[in-house]
């Protein structure tokens, strides 16, 4: 269907920033059951690498094949006849990084990296809603840089969900790797992370989204435990609809079975027909007291602002309230 019939303004975008491994594709799909709502997964990986090396969707198809995809790309190329699919992604690259001085200083000095990144994200966010038929889109690219880039757009307002787990977990995580699976959603090979390296950008990511909340108004953000969202995950998706104003509806298939769409990028939980929920918390039996000790002395500001030194939350109880805090810490 044309873009123009179906332009609306503005659109909702519903941004999930944190760090890998956190869940945030889960939380993607499970949003995703929400037929308000179209879960893309994250959208940066398209023009990054994506749309080039023809990657697979969740719906199992790649992505110039995709039903969804395909014509989405097709008419932004159109659209946007003077910068290619690996260009954006090149500017996407340089724009979306944590620290940007030209993004900072935009309204002082004007930018053209600046003003070509509003423009062809702009178009492309209102290919996805034409194709979709929604103005509701949930964007799971993690990167705070990108969320801040987004924010300058007045035809975007963006609502920020910003999911955290246990860095322990995240460490544990990271230190195993895979080795590349295309069909199963794993585009490259994972190499393993030392823990230092994890803590440090653990603590930085987290930083990011942290300030990013900040800028934002209040009520356009919420914090989402991963260990809160496993254990409850209808909870947390009807915080997330509480927070663009829009009505929670009991998915067609209840609450506790989700079903991919059209996520374009993000973890292997996306390739599967079928995803019930297990909480992942292996890692608390598994890694080692001394690495778990060690990372903890290296985050130890943000694992106490978020509750992991909380005896009382260790066995995962749903968080309920509506603003994202937890008993005795800090929103
Ligand atoms: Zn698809």
């Amino acid at each position: 269907m044309p873009s123009q019939e179906t332009k609306r303004e503005p659109l909702k975008l519903i941004y999930v920033a944190g760090y890998g491994r956190s869940g945030t594709t889960l939380l993607d799909i499970a949003v995703g059951q929400q037929k308000s709502v179209f879960a893309a997964g994250e959208i940066t990986a398209l023009s990054r690498h994506v749309w080039e090396n023809d990657e697979y969707c969740a719906c199992r198809k790649t992505v110039s094949d995709c039903d969804f995809w395909g014509p989405v790309v097709e008419r932004w190329k159109a659209n946007n006849a003077d910068t290619s699919v690996s260009q954006y992604g090149a500017l996407l690259d340089r724009s979306e990084s944590l620290f940007n001085p030209k993004r900072s200083f935009a309204k002082l000095i004007p930018s053209r990296d600046v003003s070509d990144f509003e423009r062809l994200t702009g178009s492309l966010f209102s290919e996805i809603a034409a194709q979709s038929g929604t103005n509701i889109i949930l964007d799971s690219s993690k990167l705070p840089g990108r969320a801040s880039s987004i924010h300058s757009n007045p035809n975007i307002e963006i609502y920020l969900v910003h999911v955290v787990r246990d860095g322990r977990g995240v460490a544990w995580s990271m230190m195993k790797p895979y080795s590349i699976k295309v069909e199963e959603g794993i585009q490259k090979e994972l190499k393993p992370k030392p823990l230092w390296f994890t803590a440090a950008r653990w603590f930085v990511v987290n930083m990011g989204a942290e300030i990013m909340r900040w800028r934002l108004p209040k009520k356009r953000s919420i914090r989402v435990r991963y260990e809160d969202f496993v254990a409850d995950p209808e909870a947390t998706v009807k915080r997330i609809m509480a927070l663009v104003g829009e009505e929670y509806v009991l998915p067609e298939y209840g609450a506790d079975v989700m079903k991919p769409g059209h996520q374009v990028a993000g973890s292997r939980h996306r390739m599967k027909d079928e995803i019930r929920i297990n909480k992942d918390i292996g890692w608390k039996s598994k890694m080692p007291r001394a690495k778990q000790r060690l990372f903890s002395f290296l985050a130890a500001p943000l694992l106490w602002r978020y509750g992991y030194f909380n005896k009382s939350n260790d066995d995962n109880v749903a968080n309920k309230t509506q603003d994202g805090s937890m008993a005795g810490r800090p929103a």
